[in-house]
């Protein structure tokens, strides 16, 4: 994974030198101008950077596939900063250029249109990172990010403006807009092709207090156990936004299902659907998958519901009757949080190199491992920890205290997969 970083890098790199090449021949005649021409290569760059954000966050397949949804998302959070105090730095370099050159700013309607296009910029990337903190819903967050499909065209008339006709820069203004417009049409076909292809519910299944499993019967989908979907589900003439959940089937079942835990606003209403109701679902996505790394031994560490994808990938080698050495470390709070117990129980009869391991964090009188999921807890039941692939899936807090708990035993980076359910 470090060499696809390094790859990226290099991407932003090569670009710089290619926008700090396309300003210079164009500004050459200007060339004792820095203030403007630094101010313009950051605009140039800030556009690049935010146009990338669209790429990035649009769940684009063919991208997907090699990065993984979680690392892109990751990616977009960061280049998209980056872009924003680019542009920032834009506005503030050009200000100081008409300063100090002309002893005055100038503003037009074209002007107008970037400082707007910036402040919504900065609102919607700053309520990216505050709106937890403000309790503002997740939906209400993610539709006001959106407004950025509308500010990109706006920045993109005011580049126009400022830029000079027929020239080598124009022209890469013209690129980006295209790109944008791919990622526009991309996502339109996508939507367009759920809707045409629908689910249907068969089956609401409480699993535990909070936790239930969903069933659909629709086109056959082909996915690794371990992927996941976005899911929208179509109830009472209401459409939900898209979730994503792990596929906690096998590839091997006849229908698809998602196992969600009761959290908030979306989840707590899982209880309600029904049997006919209509879902639209976008899949597969995800790299999680004992399928993606070479055959051998495996250690699955799973923090509460984070189990679902251990139970798809289980399945499917309960199904193919793969005889596999796997441990899975099992961390809940106490055991009325556990759920597919039978279905384990069967597994590890008629799986020998199938081993379960429950762990209890908050229940005195639990028989088994108590506490979290630490050195002790893994020497109990691993041989050694080297020459495994190691996959941890569950809250995010969980899982990177249990990554850097692996990190400090010395398992290499590279054999650690993991899921964090949030993007
Ligand atoms: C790859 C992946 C797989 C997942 N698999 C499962 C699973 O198998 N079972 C399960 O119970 N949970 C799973 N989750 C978590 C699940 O998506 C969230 O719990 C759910 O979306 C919360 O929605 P809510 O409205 O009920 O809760 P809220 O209280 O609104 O949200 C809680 C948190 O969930 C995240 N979230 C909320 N809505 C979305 C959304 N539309 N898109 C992305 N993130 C969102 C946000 O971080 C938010 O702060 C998975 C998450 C990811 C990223």
């Amino acid at each position: 994974m470090k060499a696809k970083a390094l790859t990226v890098i290099t991407g932003v790199l090569l670009l710089t030198a290619a926008a700090a090449w396309l300003l210079r021949v164009e500004f050459a005649f200007f060339s004792n101008f820095y203030l403007l021409y630094l101010g313009l290569l950051l605009a140039l760059l800030g556009l690049t950077f935010i146009l990338l954000q669209f790429i990035l966050a649009s769940r684009i397949k063919i991208l997907e596939r090699g990065f993984g949804l979680d690392r892109m998302f990751s990616w977009h959070r960061i280049f998209g900063r980056a872009g924003l105090i680019m542009v920032t730095l834009h506005a503030v370099l050009i200000v100081a250029f008409r300063l100090s050159y002309f002893g005055q700013i100038f503003f037009n309607v074209f002007i107008f249109l970037g400082v707007l296009a910036l402040l919504g910029f900065m609102v919607t990337a700053g309520l990216a990172s505050t709106y937890k903190k403000i309790g503002l819903a997740y939906e209400t967050w993610r539709n006001i990010h959106l407004a950025n499909y509308v500010l990109f065209p706006v920045v993109m008339v005011h580049a126009f403006y400022h830029g000079p006709p027929g020239s080598l820069l124009y022209y890469y203004l013209y690129l980006l807009g295209l790109l944008f417009l791919a990622v526009i049409i991309y996502r339109l076909v996508r939507i367009i092709s759920m809707r045409r292809n629908p689910y249907e519910v068969t089956e609401v299944r409480q699993e535990a207090d909070d936790i239930w499993s969903l069933f659909f019967k629709g086109p056959r989908l082909d996915f690794k156990p371990g992927q996941f979907m976005f899911i929208q589900l179509f109830r009472d003439g209401q459409l939900s936004s898209p979730h994503p959940f792990t596929i906690s089937a096998s590839p091997t079942a006849e229908n698809l299902s998602i196992t969600p835990k009761k959290l908030g606003d979306f989840t707590m209403t899982i209880k309600d659907t029904r049997p006919g109701d209509r879902a639209y679902i976008d899949a597969p996505y995800g790299v999680f998958s004992f399928l993606n790394v070479a055959p051998g031994e495996l250690v699955f560490i799973a923090g509460g519901i984070g189990i679902t994808p251990f139970m798809s990938m289980l399945r499917y080698s309960y199904d193919h009757k793969l005889d596999q050495k796997v441990t899975l470390f099992w961390a809940n709070r106490s055991e009325k949080n556990l759920c597919f117990q039978e279905e384990l129980e069967t597994m590890q009869k008629e799986m020998p190199g199938l081993k379960v391991i429950p762990v209890m964090s908050d229940q005195p009188d639990w028989s088994g491992e108590k506490g979290h999921i630490k050195a002790p807890v893994l020497m109990n039941y691993l041989e050694s920890l080297g020459n495994k692939e190691y996959f941890v899936c569950g809250p995010p807090a969980m899982s990177r205290a249990v990554i850097n708990e692996l990190k400090q035993l010395n398992v290499s980076s590279l054999k650690i997969h993991t899921e964090l359910f949030e993007l």
